[in-house]
């Protein structure tokens, strides 16, 4: 059995599930133990304003190993030609790949404007959506799920078909207070769904098919989508 989304073997150091690429050298973190003592320490404590961190003075410090490949951030050049060799020699590989450069290619029919227009605009709101549904109670699940559709620009719909905002409860984008005083943000719910299908379903999907295939299609849609985000906050890099 492969790994639930990976091109590599299970036996492999297998990363969160949405990464379908798992290195054996990227970014590692260790701890290591340090006497008491230790010349290191009192030369930290002594920088005026900085105080020792609670894992310095308990148990030691933290170590950050970077990649020894470059250029890498997760995955090595090692690990995409493993990628491309799995591809060729097993089926799981190739249907993960295959299912990659479908989505992907559905995120390259998106024209560059829809995507701009698409991002919520400076100043919008984000919400989970914890509140749920005002008529029914019903909860659509964090960042409404299944609950909003690009065809619907602004809407959440809960589980029991509850279209929001509509007449009676209003949400200009800064969310609607209900009767008992429990605020709903509809629109902010959306706003986060937008940005999330876009990073996760998108963005992913793209980078992946571009790392896969070398086609600079996928990055420059993925690039166009990842300016687009920033955009949001003018104080992004
Ligand atoms: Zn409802």
């Amino acid at each position: 059995m492969p790994g639930r989304s990976g091109l590599v073997p299970p036996a492999s150091n297998e990363r969160d599930g949405l990464a379908f690429l798992t290195s054996s050298s990227g970014v590692s973190i260790s701890r290591t133990r340090r006497r008491k003592k230790e010349p290191s320490e009192s030369r930290v404590s002594s920088i005026p304003g900085r105080r020792q961190s609670d894992l310095t003075r308990s148990s030691g410090t933290l170590k950050i190993e970077g990649a020894k490949v470059h250029p890498t951030v997760f995955i090595t050049p090692a690990d995409v030609r493993r990628a491309r060799r799995n591809i060729e020699r097993y089926d799981w590989a190739r249907q993960i790949a295959d299912a990659v450069l479908r989505e992907a290619a559905e995120w390259l029919k998106r024209e560059d404007d829809w995507l701009r227009r698409t991002v919520p605009l400076p100043g919008a709101s984000f919400a989970v959506g914890i509140s749920g549904c005002p008529i029914c109670g019903a909860n659509w699940g964090p960042w409404a799920r299944d609950g909003a559709s690009f065809e619907n620009p602004g809407h959440v719909t809960c589980p029991n078909g509850h279209t929001l905002p509509d007449n009676d409860h209003p949400d200009e984008g800064n969310g609607y207070r209900g009767p008992d005083g429990r605020n709903h943000y509809f629109v902010g719910t959306y706003n986060s769904w937008v940005v999330e299908t876009l990073t996760f379903k998108a963005l992913e999907n793209l980078v992946y098919a571009y790392t896969l295939t070398a086609d600079e299609r996928y990055a420059d849609k993925a690039i166009v989508i990842l300016d687009a985000i920033a955009s949001i906050y003018e104080e992004t890099p």
